[in-house]
């Protein structure tokens, strides 16, 4: 249950969004005549939006993996009582090898001393033993052995100390529209691919894919995909938005409310730095969020703005640690929402505004937005 709060800035998830987009990811491939698996990647709290409640959605609409990056996150989702898969995509630390196992947790490897280490922390345990994913690097530069015999050879060890149960790589520009990079990701793990099948290697979870290469190159996916940003209803990138096969539906909205409404007149100024003077007598509000919760200063320039009963109102000045202000055309009565993320009428601000103004990319503008803002599930 969720802990009471008693502050008027919230994060609000339409875990409808998420089922739909999962959804839709799964009806794409049944279109295509090809059977997935699909992992919903619910690291880094699920990009922001709430892991728990994320994962519970996304395996109800049919995910059967969850994907995690730290094993702290996993077992955060152990405790919430879920039971499902869960592959954590970084390095576990090879003495915590057992905590995975003993949870059912599979752990991602890439070497071979990671392997000798584990075996000295894991208890014997025939019928349950540790679930490993091989990773390679076939051109991210981040984990996995880059070539096609080192990552056999991690394969073949991590078979006598626990069960591989599968094999993946992670690609760099699957969300550019070049190909060229991506072509040869996916052929350098092709090679390995078939290198495992002709030593008769079997293993029962193949995944390249990111939402970006799931959605654009389903025939290349072997038989599981990681789908995070656009569960999320995102696009995983600007240039690759007009090209997706199916309509995403962003789950997160951001909302406050004001606290404060004031008349200033010619000359005034607000907040830090006096840097905002008003040209002519202007409705001010104060909002309760600021740059502590995530809301970063950049918002209140690059003509950021907010939405206040279905119209635009600019940010008036620098935004605070707690606090920040908008322009009005007109005063409203204290608790009027205030939409930063979100739809309101027929405006509509998405996180890929917000990246824009703060020169990053949605994924970051979503994980920015810290626990101090409660996360609301509608
Ligand atoms: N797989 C790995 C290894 C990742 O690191 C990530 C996230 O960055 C994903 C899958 C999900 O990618 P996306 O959010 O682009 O779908």
């Amino acid at each position: 249950t969720a802990l009471p709060f008693f502050r008027d800035t919230w994060v609000e998830v339409d875990l409808n969004a998420i089922s739909s987009n999962v959804s839709s990811l799964a009806r794409f491939y049944k279109s295509q005549g090809h059977n997935v698996a699909i992992m919903a990647v619910v690291k880094a709290n699920a990009y922001g939006h709430g892991a728990i409640a994320v994962a519970k959605e996304a395996l109800a609409a049919g995910a059967t993996f969850l994907g995690v990056a730290l094993l702290d996150e996993a077992l955060e989702l152990r405790k919430a009582g879920i039971q499902a898969p869960i592959l954590v995509l970084g390095k576990t630390r090879p003495e915590n090898a057992e905590l995975a196992r003993s949870e059912g947790i599979s752990v991602t490897v890439f070497e071979q001393e990671w392997l000798e280490e584990a075996t000295r922390f894991l208890a014997k345990s025939p019928n349950d033993p540790l679930r490993i994913h091989v990773k390679m690097d076939t051109g991210m530069g981040r984990l996995g052995q880059q070539t096609v015999e080192n990552t056999m050879a991690v394969v073949c060890a991590a078979q006598k100390i626990g069960v591989v149960e599968g094999l993946f790589t992670h690609f760099a520009t699957a969300d550019e529209l070049d190909h060229t990079y991506y072509r040869k990701q996916q052929e350098r793990f092709a090679a390995c691919v078939d290198k495992l099948e002709e030593a008769n290697v079997s293993i029962p979870f193949i995944h390249t894919g990111n939402s970006a290469a799931s959605m654009r190159y389903p025939g290349d996916m072997y038989n599981m995909v990681r789908f995070g940003i656009s569960m999320y209803g995102l696009t995983p990138s600007v240039e690759i938005k007009q090209a997706l096969p199916f309509k995403l539906i962003p789950a997160l909205s951001l909302k406050t409310k004001t606290v404060f409404t004031k008349l200033i007149q010619k000359g005034d100024a607000v907040s830090y730095g006096a840097t905002y003077q008003a040209e002519a007598p202007t409705w001010i509000a104060t909002l309760p969020i600021g740059y502590a919760d995530g809301w970063a200063r950049q918002n209140s320039t690059k003509g950021g703005y907010a939405l206040v009963n279905g119209q635009t109102a600019r940010f008036a000045g620098r935004i605070c640690m707690d606090q920040c202000m908008i322009e009005l055309s007109e005063p409203v009565p204290n608790g009027t929402t205030v939409t930063l993320v979100g739809k309101d009428g027929q405006e509509q601000i998405e996180l890929d505004d917000v990246a824009k103004r703060l020169d990053t990319i949605n994924y970051e503008a979503a994980c920015m937005l810290n626990p101090r803002l409660p996360r609301i599930y509608v």
